[in-house]
C-alpha cells in the first residue's frame, strides 16, 4: 500500500474526549471513527488489526475441534421467553419489533440460540461432545458505554458453546478452551491470568475470566503474583493434562472484586506476594451443567436407553475489544511509541524514505523493494509523501509498524537502514530482511 492512497486519517493531537490511551491512540490513527454512544466504525488500519486478532482466535478454536457456525445478530424473543432471560437479562437488551409486530432482539449473546440449533439437530450421545463457536457482532445497551471500544454497545465478540453428556466430560471441554484461551492469548503476546469469577446472568457453577493487567482496567482484581510464573505444555489436549494445567492456575488465589474475601487473600496469600490491581477482562469461560438444556427441553439418550438434558458451558473472547486491550499494554503514550506484535500488526513494515522536491532517488529505491518485500508476501506500506522526515518518522512511531526500512543518508548501496522499534538500527541487505521478517512470521 502507498501511503499517499491509504485511508488513514491520522490527527495531529490527542482527541480531548478521550480518556485513556488506546481510545485516545485508535482515534488519533484513524483506527475508529465513533458512529453514536457506543457505537463505532472500523476504518481500514483498525479492521486490518481486529481481522488479525479474529484470525488467531479462530485457528485456535479449531486447534481445540470446535467448529465454526455463523448464527443471525437479531433473534426471536421466543427462545428467551422458554429460558425465562427475556425480562431477566433487563434494559442492556436491545428489543424491537418486526412489520407483523413480533418481538425481536439484537443478541447480546447467544446460549438460547445455540440450544434451540443444538436440540433440533442432536438426538444421540454418540454425536457428543460438540464444540461449535462464532464469531459475530453483540449488542448490549450498557448503562454508560466509554472508553472507546473497550466498552461500546456494539461489540465483536467470539462466543464457543460445549455440550457433553456428563459432567466429567463437560468439564473436559471446558479445560479444552481453558487451555485455548491462554494460547490465543500467548499468540497476541499478552498475558492473561485466569482467574475464578461470577457466573453472572449467564449463571451456573464454573467460571474463569481472563485478565490482562492495565491501571485503565475496569475489573478489581486480587492476586497471588507467583501466578504469572506457572508454566504449562502448550502442546497436549489430553483429559489428564489438562486438568493438571487448570489446577496449576487455581493452586494460587487470584479472583476479580466478586468473589474477593479478605480474610481467604490475606490467609492464602504470603504478604509478599499479594498483588492487587486492575485488569481488562478479554476473555470469560462458564461451565453451567444443564441451566438451558433443562428450560429448552435438549436432551440426548444415553448409552442405557434414558434420556438427559445435554451438559453445556459458554465461553467469549472480546474479539474488538482485544484491539484496545492490546494497545494498553504496548502503547508508550508519553513517547507516543507503539509497537503492534508482528501477528496482528496493521503492517509487516514500513519503508520511509526520504523525499524532497528536487531528491525522488531514495523514492525510486523504496519502489523497487517494496516489489521485492510484496513478492515475499511481506504487508508493506511505502510512504510515498513529501511530509519532511521528522514529522513521517513521529507518524510511524504512532502506527507501531514493528519494522521501519529508512531509506536516506544511512541506506548504503545493497544495504538499508532497518530498524524494529524499540531496538537499535542496523543495516541489512532486502534479503536479510525479508528473511529476518519471515522467520518471525513463521514462529506466531
Ligand atoms: P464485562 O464484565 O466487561 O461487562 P461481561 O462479563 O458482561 O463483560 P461476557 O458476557 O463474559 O462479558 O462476554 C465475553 C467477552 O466479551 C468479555 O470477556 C469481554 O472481553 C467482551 N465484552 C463484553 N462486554 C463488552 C462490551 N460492552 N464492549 C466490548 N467488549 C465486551
Ligand atoms: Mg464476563
Amino acid at each position: 500500500m502507498y501511503f499517499s492512497k491509504a485511508f488513514i486519517p491520522i490527527l495531529k493531537n490527542n482527541p480531548t474526549e478521550a480518556k485513556i490511551k488506546s481510545h485516545k491512540l485508535m482515534l488519533r490513527t484513524g483506527m475508529i471513527k465513533q458512529s453514536s454512544a457506543g457505537i463505532y466504525s472500523w476504518l481500514p488500519l483498525g479492521f486490518k488489526i481486529m481481522k488479525k486478532i479474529e484470525k488467531i482466535v479462530r485457528e485456535e478454536q479449531n486447534k481445540i475441534g470446535a467448529q465454526e457456525i455463523l448464527m443471525p445478530t437479531i433473534q426471536s424473543s421466543e427462545i428467551w421467553k422458554e429460558s425465562g432471560r427475556y425480562d431477566d437479562y433487563g434494559d442492556e437488551m436491545l428489543r424491537i419489533k418486526d412489520r407483523q409486530n413480533r418481538e425481536m432482539l439484537y443478541g447480546p449473546t447467544n446460549e438460547e440460540l445455540i440450544t434451540d440449533i443444538f436440540r433440533s439437530n442432536i438426538k444421540s450421545y454418540k454425536s457428543l461432545p460438540q464444540l461449535l463457536y462464532h464469531i459475530q457482532w453483540k449488542f448490549r445497551d450498557e448503562l454508560r458505554p466509554r472508553f472507546g471500544i473497550m466498552r461500546c454497545r456494539e461489540f465483536y465478540m467470539k462466543d464457543a458453546y460445549s455440550f457433553d453428556i456428563n459432567d466429567d466430560e463437560a468439564l473436559y471441554s471446558y479445560n479444552k478452551f481453558f487451555l485455548s484461551y491462554l494460547r490465543t492469548f500467548k499468540r497476541l503476546t499478552l498475558t492473561a491470568i485466569p482467574m475464578a469469577a461470577d457466573t453472572g446472568p449467564i449463571g451456573g457453577n464454573l467460571s474463569h475470566e481472563f485478565i490482562i493487567l492495565a491501571e485503565t482496567g475496569e475489573s478489581k482484581i486480587f492476586t497471588d503474583k507467583r501466578i504469572f510464573d506457572v508454566e504449562y505444555d502448550q502442546t497436549t489436549v489430553e483429559k489428564k493434562s489438562l486438568e493438571d494445567l487448570r489446577k496449576k492456575y487455581e493452586f494460587f488465589y487470584s479472583v476479580t472484586d466478586d468473589k474477593f474475601d479478605k480474610q481467604e487473600f490475606e490467609k492464602k496469600v504470603s504478604s509478599e506476594n499479594r498483588l492487587i490491581t486492575k485488569g481488562i477482562e478479554v476473555g470469560h469461560i462458564f461451565y453451567f451443567g444443564d441451566k438451558y438444556s433443562k428450560p429448552l427441553n435438549a436432551s440426548v439418550d444415553l448409552p442405557g436407553g434414558k434420556k438427559d438434558f445435554v451438559k453445556m458451558g459458554s465461553y467469549g473472547v472480546g474479539v474488538s475489544r482485544l484491539v484496545g486491550a492490546i494497545i494498553e499494554a504496548k502503547y508508550n503514550e508519553k513517547d507516543e511509541i507503539m509497537k503492534w506484535p508482528l501477528s496482528v500488526a496493521p503492517y509487516e513494515v514500513a519503508i520511509i524514505p526520504m523525499i524532497t522536491k528536487n531528491e525522488t532517488s531514495n523514492l525510486k529505491k523504496a519502489e523497487k523493494i517494496y516489489k521485492i518485500l510484496n513478492s515475499k508476501k511481506i504487508d508493506t506500506i511505502l510512504d510515498d509523501t513529501d511530509e519532511n522526515f521528522s514529522s513521517k518518522m513521529k507518524k510511524f512511531n504512532l502506527l507501531g509498524i514493528p519494522y521501519q526500512i529508512i531509506i536516506g543518508k544511512k541506506s548504503d548501496g545493497d544495504l538499508f537502514e532497518f530498524k524494529e522499534i524499540g531496538k537499535d538500527p542496523e543495516n541489512l541487505s532486502i534479503d536479510q530482511i525479508a528473511k529476518l521478517i519471515n522467520n518471525q512470521k513463521e514462529q506466531i
